[in-house]
């Protein structure tokens, strides 16, 4: 896999072959390569003239617009690396993000920005923010979101398609190459506070590339954005893969599965990526039929776990195929995946559907707890080496010397490897549930609820229990109109799994809670059992 050096790279090389080709749809809004590059070389000029030198920390806070892909390029072009930050994030969560990272520049809506700088007002870095207008961004079917008419930003702030129209070129002697970092993304916190992984360049490239190649996205097609930008398998999958096929990103603000259903008719896209949650919702919409999913030459589901029953459902109804895809922030997004046209096994012991095969150039090794590889078939710690691991976390030597030992990312999963080379995800190391000394893997139990036709999002945690030491309840979100109540899904999963496995208790809720990435937050849960 030969990748181009940065996407930055690829990005200038669309723009000089296919000028007036879309390189950005939203809603009614187009731009194509070469506004596009001009504009990201106004804001990469713009911000080299407030100061901001190679290699200084630009937090990119937007949902899927087309002002965060110009904000992002424009800073690599000016040298930055950019921190992309969850704009549903908290004060607090952007102040910890914004500090740890000694953020230069700041790129948010205009909504919030005042707030932001009040959070880190104590020896705040930032010296720049550029602002988006929100009302443009969220209104629909408009125009204006492109014709660059807005109010003006508050004081201390401008506006950030202002700032791309400058005219200007990009500055001199920024080029970066792929050993620079890219990106500092602090890790969905599923699990814990964020620590920040510095994607390289060359990471981003590698599995961009590894992308392209695989056939998921045709050259010059449109590649629609259903998982978040700011989340690394939006950037990766999704942009990232889309401009090394010069093709058209379709973006539309954020999740919302009738608005998502209406771009896949007016787009028609030939691939995108999300959470399993994403594709449920999708499939739950009323108006959801197969015509909306024709155009789709690949799905691909990854972040989370996906249930085999949904698979089988979502083909069944709408036709496609979800291949499923296994990454970690520490691996760029994924270090396997189901080849387009394949389809995974599911493992008839435990009913867990593969996540696919390791990419090129990946090795990825399934370890004892004493770091010795186990045979096939066996349990262990998912270890993984190739071109998409990061070569660590931000100002934490430690975490980076114990996460990834002499280059290997232990990524805290657990899984195992048949004997053709599929990969399997257990669960996370840390979310076994000890019921009176046997293990307990929530995704199992999971997967059993989700076979239920009643159910549309399962999530399973241990309960502190005097006995048993934990004991499992189940959290369950049913299908709008299903009529079933807790002891039956109780008993369902008894009468399919083992006495110890069964949920003893299952608590309906009317949604489970999710990260803006959209997986479902077992910690959460299990904080409203006291067992957190
Ligand atoms: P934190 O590290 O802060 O807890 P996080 O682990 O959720 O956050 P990400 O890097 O976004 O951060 O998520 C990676 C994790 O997502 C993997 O370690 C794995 O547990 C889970 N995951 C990803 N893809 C799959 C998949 N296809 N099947 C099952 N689990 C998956």
């Amino acid at each position: 896999v030969t990748p181009p050096p940065t996407v930055t790279h690829a990005f200038r090389e669309a723009a000089r072959t296919v000028p007036d080709r879309v390189a950005l749809a939203y809603f009614d809004g187009r731009l194509t390569y070469a506004e596009a590059d001009t504009l990201s070389d106004g804001i990469a000029a713009h911000l080299a003239a407030r100061g901001l030198e190679r290699g200084d920390r630009l937090a990119l806070m937007l949902q899927n617009t087309p002002h965060f892909v110009l904000a992002l390029l424009g800073a690599w072009k000016a040298g930055a690396v950019v921190v992309p930050v969850n704009p549903m994030y908290k004060d607090r969560e952007v102040a910890h993000v914004l500090q740890d990272a000694q953020v230069s520049a700041l790129v948010c809506s205009d909504r919030a920005w005042e707030a932001y700088l009040r959070a880190t007002a104590e020896g705040s870095s930032v010296h720049t923010v550029l602002t988006a207008c929100e009302l443009d961004l969220q209104t629909r079917n408009d125009q204006r979101v492109l014709d660059f008419a807005r109010t003006p930003p508050g004081e201390g702030a401008e506006d950030l398609l202002a700032v791309a129209l400058n005219g200007a070129g990009p500055p001199a002697g920024r080029e970066l190459t792929g050993a620079d970092t890219a990106l500092i993304s602090y890790t969905s916190g599923t699990s814990g506070a964020p620590k920040g992984a510095m994607n390289t360049h060359a990471n981003l490239a590698f599995n961009a590339e590894r992308q392209r190649r695989s056939g998921a996205t045709p050259e010059g097609a449109c590649v629609y954005a259903l998982a978040p930008l700011f989340h690394i398998t939006g950037m990766v999958a999704q942009l990232a893969g889309c401009v090394l096929n010069r093709g058209t990103l379709a973006l539309t603000y954020r999740f919302e599965a009738g608005v998502v259903l209406d771009a896949f008719l007016e787009h028609r896209p030939a691939f995108t990526v999300g959470p399993s949650t994403a594709f449920m919702a999708l499939a739950a919409h009323p108006a959801a039929s197969r015509e909306h999913f024709a155009s789709f030459t690949h799905l691909s589901s990854g972040g989370a776990p996906l249930p085999p029953a949904l698979v089988e459902r979502f083909r069944a109804a709408f036709g496609p195929y979800i291949g499923n895809g296994y990454g970690l922030t520490e691996c760029s997004a994924p270090c396997a995946s189901v080849p387009p046209g394949r389809e995974a096994p599911v493992d008839p012991d435990s009913g867990t559907l593969a996540v696919g095969v390791p990419g090129p150039d990946t090795v990825v090794r399934i370890l004892d707890e004493a770091g010795e590889p186990v045979p096939f078939g066996q349990h262990g710690e998912i270890a993984v080496r190739g071109p998409q691991v990061v070569p660590g976390y931000w100002r934490r030597p430690e975490e980076t010397a114990a996460g990834m030992p002499g280059g290997e990312l232990r990524t805290g999963d657990i899984g195992f490897m048949d004997e053709d080379g599929w990969l399997y995800v257990v669960d996370r190391k840390k979310d076994m549930i000890n019921a009176s000394g046997f293990k307990v893997w929530p995704r199992e139990v999971e997967d059993v609820l989700y076979a239920h036709p009643a159910v549309r999002e399962a999530a399973v945690v241990g309960v502190p229990h005097d006995y048993r030491g934990e004991t499992v309840k189940a959290y369950v979100s049913l299908r709008e109109g299903a009529l079933t109540d807790p002891g039956e899904l109780s008993a369902y999963c008894r009468e399919r799994l083992a006495a110890y496995k069964y949920p003893r208790e299952v608590e309906v809720l009317p949604e489970l809670p999710k990260t803006a990435s959209g997986k479902i937050l077992r910690r959460e849960l299990r904080s409203r059992t006291g067992s957190a």
